[in-house]
């Protein structure tokens, strides 16, 4: 394994904090410190900026070719690095192995897909209406960017923002959550070791989010944020960026329905299931949250659901054969302990799993819980857990209308072998994405992103670059 590296990126120079802070990283498969990372402070926010500031007109008149090549040579040096990345990954944030090598992949798929759009930025020119005037529009990159990210995917959370703002010609910083700030950190050397120039990407992790970022946004030099995260601190920012008129993209939370009528494949359905709720061990913004089966096939759906669930090897992400690593601290386990507790007062039952186990790590087990009462609080929260809460409904109508009722709207999943049923629902359903019989929408070439308080704007697929880019309109006359 190559060295961890711990320190902060600026202009291309690897360095510590300004007053030398440091913070720890915890491994929570065991509860034990890694290492520590310089934890930046605002000073080190203003150096980052200053560097992403200089770099931004070289690097906005690079040609795309140039740009494209440095991501196609990422893109290689991740799968390269395939088993130790993923290592990583594990050891800072759990995941099992296989799924920390899935994210590998996942992650550098954003490289290679964003070299590929790198050549492909269109224009346009015409005439206008009255004939004499031409138009020629270009498009530029929108100028240096902040990207927050959250820990829960380290390294394809980061790839989804870099890439195509690379692509683009746009300068940056990346302020990744301080849970899991190894795997950014390792993707910055990587890009250097493909040529991306100083200060292009600069790095700060650190643990004093708020006084790192909000300068930045109220400043006037940063002129996007691309935000991943909750849906609070995604209103936060946004307010943040209202001063200085700043651009903002915003993936933030969800609330998945997971739909599931009498007509539907139980086998495709139950698949399907195990992978939108264990998937990241439900830490997934795409992760079921409310199963709505039908009244005719819930317990069915229910008994499947418990078999599988209760087979899963639970344990560190590390060891062969472990199917489920524990989640990411005890803030979160605590949060999904509580609420299962309150689903149970309210009358759920527990087909499998619900208990904490001794010992150290922060483990949950899987755990299915029928007869949930909508008033639960986990109906209106993100769970953030392997636990699946099922509730029955009778008819498409009122399943609609249940699953829509929401603040959020990024991701629901429909299971019948109807299509016209299937493709009502979907269209019926207020979300930005769906998984039609399948438990996996996420894709490199597709658009990913939420409507309602889920979310502003797309990442991924061909729109994913316009979201650094701006047109600049040039208008001729011909005489
Ligand atoms: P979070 O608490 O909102 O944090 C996300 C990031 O924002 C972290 O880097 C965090 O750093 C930073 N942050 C917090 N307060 C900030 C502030 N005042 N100024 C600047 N940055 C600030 O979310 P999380 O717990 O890490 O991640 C889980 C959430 O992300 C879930 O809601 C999930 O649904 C969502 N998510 C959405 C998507 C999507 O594509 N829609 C994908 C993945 C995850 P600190 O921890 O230091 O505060």
């Amino acid at each position: 394994m190559t060295e961890v590296l711990t320190q902060l990126f600026i202009g291309g120079a690897w360095t510590d904090a300004a007053d030398g802070a440091t913070m720890p990283v915890d491994d929570p498969a065991t509860g034990e410190i890694l290492c520590h990372v310089a934890d930046a402070g605002p000073k080190d926010a203003r150096l980052a900026e200053e560097a992403a500031v200089q770099a931004q007109q070289d690097w906005a008149r690079t040609a795309p070719r140039a740009r494209s090549e440095i991501l196609r040579r990422a893109h290689e040096l991740i799968l390269e690095r395939t088993d130790e990345l993923a290592h990583l990954m594990t050891s800072e944030m759990g995941k099992p192995l296989a799924e920390a090598r899935g994210e590998v992949a996942y992650a550098a798929e954003f490289f290679r897909w964003f070299s590929e759009e790198a050549v492909r930025i269109d224009g346009g020119c015409g005439t206008l209406p009255d004939g004499r005037n031409r138009m020629l529009l270009t498009r530029r990159p929108v100028g240096p960017c902040l990207l927050v990210t959250p820990w829960n995917f380290p390294l394809a959370m980061g790839t989804r923002k870099i890439g195509p703002a690379i692509a683009a010609g746009c300068t940056m910083i990346l302020k990744p959550a301080p849970q899991t700030p190894l795997s950014s950190l390792a993707l910055a050397g990587i890009l250097k070791e493909a040529g991306l120039p100083d200060g292009v990407l600069n790095v700060v992790t650190t643990s004093r989010a708020g006084e790192v970022c909000e300068p930045l946004l109220r400043g006037g030099r940063i002129r996007k944020l691309s935000f991943t995260g909750s849906t609070g601190v995604g209103r936060l920012l946004l307010a943040q960026c209202a001063d200085a008129v700043v651009r903002t993209s915003m993936e933030l939370g969800g609330n998945a329905p997971f739909i599931v009528f009498d007509d539907a494949d139980l086998d495709v359905a139950v698949d399907a299931a195990m992978v939108a709720k264990m998937r990241n061990m439900g830490e997934a913004c795409t992760a079921a949250n409310r199963f709505f089966v039908h009244r005719a096939v819930a317990e069915e759906f229910g008994r499947r659901l418990a078999e599988r669930m209760g087979a899963l090897v639970v344990g560190p992400g590390t060891r062969d054969g472990v199917d489920v690593g524990p989640l990411i601290d005890r803030t979160g386990r605590g949060k999904v302990e509580e609420l299962v507790a309150d689903a149970v007062e309210r009358g759920a039952q527990v087909l499998v799993g619900g208990r904490t186990p001794e010992g150290p790590g922060c483990f949950y087990p899987p755990t299915v819980l029928t007869d949930v009462s909508p008033e639960s609080r986990l109906m209106g929260t993100e769970i953030f857990g392997p636990v699946a809460a099922i509730l029955t409904f009778d008819d498409e109508d009122e399943v609609l209308r249940r699953a829509n009722d929401t603040p959020w709207g990024l991701v629901g999943y429909v299971f019948t072998q109807g299509l016209d049923r299937g493709l009502r629902v979907s269209e019926g359903l207020e979300v930005g994405m769906v998984g039609l019989n399948t438990g996996l929408v996420s894709n490199p070439a597709a658009p990913f992103g939420g409507v309602k308080q889920s979310g502003l704007g797309r990442e991924g697929g061909r729109v994913g670059i316009d979201e650094f880019l701006e047109y600049q309109y040039v208008a001729v006359p011909v005489r």
